[in-house]
């Protein structure tokens, strides 16, 4: 079948490499060259650890006094602005403890299944994108962020997630290499992470040998159809393509571009920066989260990536140095010994994060448009969630049963 993918981020080609594993004939198009954005400069935590979704009980409290901090890791820009508003509410109703307690093994199940894929990915590209197995360590400075990580541990034992809980010498012992400064830590050993842009770099190389096109510089702009089926896109070049099956995948541009189409999948842009340093001094060798600032640290080969915040801000790409400064200031509290450049020397990374109000992807056929499939929202875990969303993708243009239940994950599931 031809398939059309619009959207070369990490939903769009693993959609395009599951797509044309299973015999598919692919094209991708992306406004962008495959070489920037989202899901390029992220963190490149692979995260079976994540499966409480960002809508949950006593976070609207949170984020509310996180409002009111100017170098805090959450903010809404304040605007008159319907889809936001509209956001809002579904978050709003979204953070009860039975959405929770329903979204939570269907997070772990995705994640869980990903990360065996990514697995299995390592042996099947031909290039490596440095996948590693050691883990994620929830560290934290404060008696406050023990109790919060410890409950999190609990839940996550319970849910069939190992989670063991590191005293401050136990983790000096983990690593050795590194001046580490924390009252403690909870280790998920089932974490993973790698280099984001070599994955990336690596499945469109993959892609492009095994015969898929590949449309850079190609901007969607419209649709055309007949009786509920696109029969046409078009771009901004004036292009019109002729099409058979279609897979949105555009990441925070989706809700805008599913417009004409009257489909509601309410997306916020959840803008995050990152800072790589090359070869630092000293590099921790697992990867960490920083609790309280909520900052993810990884190591990259031999470079140090770190990043944070999440702010709706409606698709600004300015950055806030303050809410630099919060992420830069928070390294130096665990780890004292990292050199770090002066904050007008270093290279600013912007991404904006796909985010769904109730912290689930949105993966599933269109029940309006017959040949449209969407995949997108994945907010904090697009990188995690990417190769089991390019298998369920596959399998729903295959018209096979599905390998994860998707009935939460409907497209259209706010009318
Ligand atoms: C600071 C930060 C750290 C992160 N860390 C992690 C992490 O450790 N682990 C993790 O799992 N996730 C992480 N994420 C989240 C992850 O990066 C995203 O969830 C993921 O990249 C989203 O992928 P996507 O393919 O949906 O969207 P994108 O990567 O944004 O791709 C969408 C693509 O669609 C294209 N497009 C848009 N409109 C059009 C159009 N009209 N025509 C053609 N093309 C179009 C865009 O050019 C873009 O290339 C992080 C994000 C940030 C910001």
């Amino acid at each position: 079948m031809k398939v059309h993918v619009i959207g070369g981020g990490v939903i769009g080609l693993c959609s395009a490499y599951y797509l044309s594993k299973a015999g598919h004939e692919v094209t991708i198009l992306d406004k962008g060259d495959f070489e920037a954005g989202c899901s390029f400069g992220n963190a490149g935590m692979i995260v079976p650890s994540h499966f409480v979704p960002l809508a949950s009980p006593g976070v609207i409290s949170k984020g509310l006094r996180w409002m009111f901090s100017a170098s805090s890791p959450f903010y809404i820009k304040p605007r008159l602005d319907l889809q936001l508003a509209q956001w809002l509410w579904h978050f709003y109703r979204a953070c009860t403890p039975k959405k929770v307690r329903e979204a939570m093994p269907v997070i772990r199940d995705l994640n869980q299944g990903s990360r065996q894929l990514y697995q299995e990915l390592s042996d099947e590209l031909e290039i490596s994108f440095d996948l590693e197995n050691k883990g994620l360590i929830m560290l934290f400075r404060t008696a406050k962020g023990e109790k919060e990580e410890i409950a999190g541990a609990e839940m996550a034992n319970d849910l069939g997630v190992k989670a063991e809980v590191l005293s401050s010498s136990a983790l000096k012992e983990l690593e050795k290499g590194t001046h580490l400064e924390a009252r403690g830590g909870v280790m998920y050993e089932g974490d993973s992470h790698l280099s984001p842009h070599l994955f990336m770099n690596a499945i469109v190389a993959h892609l492009k040998a095994a015969g898929a096109k590949f449309m850079p510089r190609t901007m969607l702009t419209g649709w055309e159809s007949q009786k509920g089926t696109i029969t046409h896109l078009q771009t901004e070049a004036g292009e019109r393509l002729k099409v058979n099956q279609v897979v949105l995948a555009a990441g925070s541009w989706s809700q805008k571009i599913l417009k004409p189409l009257k489909i509601q999948m309410p997306i916020q842009d959840g803008k995050g920066y990152s800072i790589t340093l090359s070869e630092p001094n000293e590099r921790p060798t697992i990867p960490s989260i920083l609790s309280e600032d909520k900052v993810a640290i990884t190591p990259m080969g031999k470079d140090l990536r770190f990043g944070g915040t999440l702010e709706l801000g409606g698709m600004s790409r300015a950055v806030n140095p303050k809410r630099v400064r919060g992420v830069i200031s928070s390294l130096p509290q665990y780890y004292p010994n990292i050199n770090l450049p002066n904050q007008r020397d270093v290279d600013i990374w912007v991404g904006f994060r796909p985010c769904s109000p109730d912290g689930l992807p949105y993966i599933g056929r269109s029940s309006q448009v017959s040949n449209l499939v969407l995949a997108g929202g994945h907010a904090m875990m697009g990188m995690s969630l990417g190769p089991i969303t390019g298998q369920l993708i596959a399998e729903i243009i295959g018209e096979q049963d599905p390998s994860v239940n998707l009935e939460l994950l409907q497209p259209e599931r706010y009318g």
